[in-house]
């Protein structure tokens, strides 16, 4: 760098035909031309040349060029040799121009310009060196031992020091590895990389190929970059989204299915274990149902924290959905830690959560099976936690159960069932039976239960708990269930025909309530059968009527306007919640055996639930009574019909028929029943 030209300096320069002057970049103007530079920027003077403000006509890629220069010239001897296009009094002038840099008196960093002409160049020539000197791809020219050449003006800006090698360019090793061999095998190579610039670390898109430098004719590398850390952060992003669950933050199911298989992996290369723990919520539908999404969205929350504050280093937790979350607890002997954790996390959801002045309770199902001895891949280990859940689910919930190979095969003998269960709906093996319904205050039978009873063929009678459950599941339930309405109607019509006219109730699952088809399915099953609405009952339970208002009341209306009665099952094991009943059209209420079997040590209990009833006034039957005391307490409190193994047990219908004949009056004869009928 030297100091402004001394009186000498500048004769001599004054003499020189080449142009020379002295750019101030700080206020981008002349400071100084000798008569050549005059006449090159077509100026009559010095004065004039310096008054002219040359800021305006420079683009800001120009600007910022200079502004690097004036920082390379303060750091040390630097020179720059550029193709340079101006243009005096608007003409178009290019040159070839070196800067340096030239201390002015006041202490300011200013750039000595000495012009050459230009030989005359072909016009694509002159356009590919602006387009380089102008463009944002950063371009520079590399030797083969990773020294800078050459550096356009972008990439120039964007290295903080200058002189950077390649390998101080890239930031991860793996990146220089992999160019360095896409060059030596293709020639070229072209890579995401994390990048040292002025900025920080930024993401660039980094291409290279060999080739020559024009100058020592050397090989040489030529890497182009390009910015793309706001694509990365974009992609990073939409990859966050798509491996968590947004209302919880822990990872999702998407992410599990992608990272656990190299999760166990690392456990069998480090010889442990790992425990994987299937966690679900015990009712946490009826939270949603009762209280409103937005307080099972705000539960689901807490819990996660929870969960997530009680993983070690090692662990890991997800929430597969709903209610359900996985974790995965590594560990050389993970059995005895992971049998250890599920107790400490059954205890720690157990605890109450206060959410907008209520306090919440609600208890885990654990299941929990071992790697590698219950599965070696992440899908078999999901499967045989979630089979243990289910069977700590089956023994009681709120609890933990390790998976046993037997529930494989409970699992497979569940999908037989489903398989025998679509044959036995096609060959008409699945049959209602009749459980009778019997007036508490005459002993007479005033109406009929119907449940599905499955006779198989090797197997004997299967009960419905066993095989209602996998209807549901799988959908068969509709078809079942149209099977049983329409047994119950056409019963119904045959036995008035003989006179006895029977109300008969049918039991309606939650499933097949809210399937789309049922009114219509029930209004064709009476055009079919002739059945007089009026002496059929649809039974639903209690949480059918939680949570789906709108669609909930337009079924029930559907039904009622039909003329069918609708009976509450299990009255009282649900949330027994009296101001929702007022909402829906209900005719009867069954109370629950539960409570018919509390009066023996509970009896306040059972007073309470009838009491309940009466205030209602609904009609009331009393389900599972089996002893003539239970009978008496019935009747000193006016309940109106009740069912129980006392009267019988549900029965075919021929045997149901001799129970008419021997309890009943005589038949009646019923003519608008017949005439319906006929
Ligand atoms: P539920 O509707 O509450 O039916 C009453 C259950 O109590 C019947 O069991 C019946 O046999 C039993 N029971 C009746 N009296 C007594 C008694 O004195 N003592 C005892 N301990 N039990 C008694 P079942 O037939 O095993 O049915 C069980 C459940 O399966 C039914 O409970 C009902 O929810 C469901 N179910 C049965 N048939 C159907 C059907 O066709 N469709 C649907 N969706 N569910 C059905
Ligand atoms: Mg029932
Ligand atoms: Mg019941």
């Amino acid at each position: 760098m030297r100091t402004l030209p001394d009186a000498d300096e500048a004769r001599l320069l004054e003499a020189l035909h080449q142009p020379v002057w002295i750019f101030d970049i700080d206020h981008s103007r002349v400071h100084w031309a000798n008569a050549a530079g005059l006449h090159l920027w077509q100026a009559r003077s010095l004065a004039e040349l310096s008054a002219r403000e040359m800021g305006a006509d420079m683009s800001e890629s120009v600007a910022r060029r200079l502004r690097q220069y004036q920082q390379d010239f303060e750091r040390g001897d630097a020179r720059f040799s550029e193709q340079w296009t101006l243009y005096p009094g608007g003409r178009a002038t290019t040159l070839w121009v070196g800067f340096s840099g030239v201390r002015l008196t006041d202490g300011r960093m200013a750039m000595l310009c000495e012009a050459r002409p230009h030989e005359a160049m072909p016009p694509d020539s002159l356009r590919s060196v602006e387009a380089l000197l102008h463009t944002e791809v950063m371009t520079t020219l590399y030797s083969r031992a990773g020294r800078a050449l050459y550096r356009n003006p972008a990439a120039r800006a964007s290295v903080p020091a200058g002189n950077e090698t390649l390998q101080q360019r890239l930031l991860d090793r793996q990146d220089l590895r992999e160019l360095v061999r896409g060059l030596v095998e293709r020639g070229h190579h072209k890579r995401i990389a994390r990048v040292l610039t002025t900025d920080g670390e930024r993401w660039h898109d980094v291409s290279a190929r060999l080739c020559r430098d024009a100058v020592t004719g050397r090989q040489a590398l030529l890497v182009s970059e390009t910015d793309i850390s706001g694509l990365k952060q974009a992609q990073a992003q939409a990859q966050y989204l798509a491996d968590h669950d947004l209302l919880t933050g822990l990872p999702n199911r998407n992410h599990v299915i992608k990272c656990y298989p190299q999760a166990l992996e690392d456990c069998r290369r480090q010889g442990l274990q790992a425990a994987l723990v299937f966690l679900d919520l015990d009712h946490f539908k009826r939270v949603n149902d009762s209280l409103g999404h937005a307080v099972g969205d705000e539960l689901l929350m807490h819990l996660a924290r929870r969960l997530r504050g009680a993983l070690g280093p090692q662990d890991r937790v997800a929430r597969l959905g709903g209610d359900e979350f996985l974790l995965l607890l590594p560990h050389a002997d993970a059995a005895l830690v992971a049998r250890q954790r599920a107790q400490e996390l059954v205890t720690l959801i157990s605890q109450p959560v206060l959410i907008s002045q209520t306090e919440l309770r609600v208890t885990p199902s654990i299941g929990l099976s071992l790697f590698p001895q219950d599965g070696q891949d992440i899908d078999t280990l999901m499967r045989h936690a979630d089979q243990a859940m289910y069977s700590a689910k089956a023994a009681g919930r709120n609890g933990m159960a390790w998976f046993q190979p037997a529930m494989n095969a409970a699992a497979q003998s569940r999908l037989d069932l489903e398989v025998e269960l679509r044959r036995a709906l096609a060959h008409g093996d699945i049959r209602a039976w009749f459980q009778p319904r019997v007036s508490v205050e005459t002993g007479k039978i005033v109406g009929a239960e119907a449940l599905a009873r499955w006779h198989h063929p090797q197997r004997g009678m299967i009960p419905p708990d066993v095989f209602i459950p996998v209807c549901e599941d799988c959908g068969l339930i509709c078809e079942l269930g149209a099977v049983v309405l329409e047994a119950s109607a056409r019963q119904q019509v045959a036995w008035a025909q003989q006179g006895w006219v029977l109300d008969i109730s049918v039991n309606l699952s939650p499933r097949q309530f809210f399937y789309n088809a049922l009114l219509q399915d029930v209004r064709d099953i009476l055009d079919r059968t002739g059945c007089d609405p009026r002496h059929i009952e649809l039974e639903i339970t209690e949480s059918v009527l939680l949570g789906h208002d709108g669609r909930t009341v337009a079924t029930l209306e559907g039904l009622s306007a039909m003329g069918l009665g609708i009976a509450i099952d299990d009255f009282g094991t649900g949330y027994s919640n009296l101001a929702y009943l007022h909402r829906y059209p209900v005719d009867t209420l069954k109370i629950d055996r539960s409570f018919v079997r509390a009066l023996d040590d509970l009896p306040a209990l059972t007073e309470m639930i009838v009491t309940m009833c009466q205030v209602l006034k609904v009609n009331m039957v009393a389900e599972g009574v089996e002893t003539a005391e239970q009978l008496a307490w019935l009747q000193a409190r006016g309940v109106h019909e009740y069912q129980g193994f006392l009267f019988s047990p549900a029965v075919p219908p021929e045997a149901f028929e001799r129970l008419l004949r021997a309890g009943s009056p005589q038949p009646q004869p019923q003519p608008q029943q017949l005439a319906l009928a006929q």
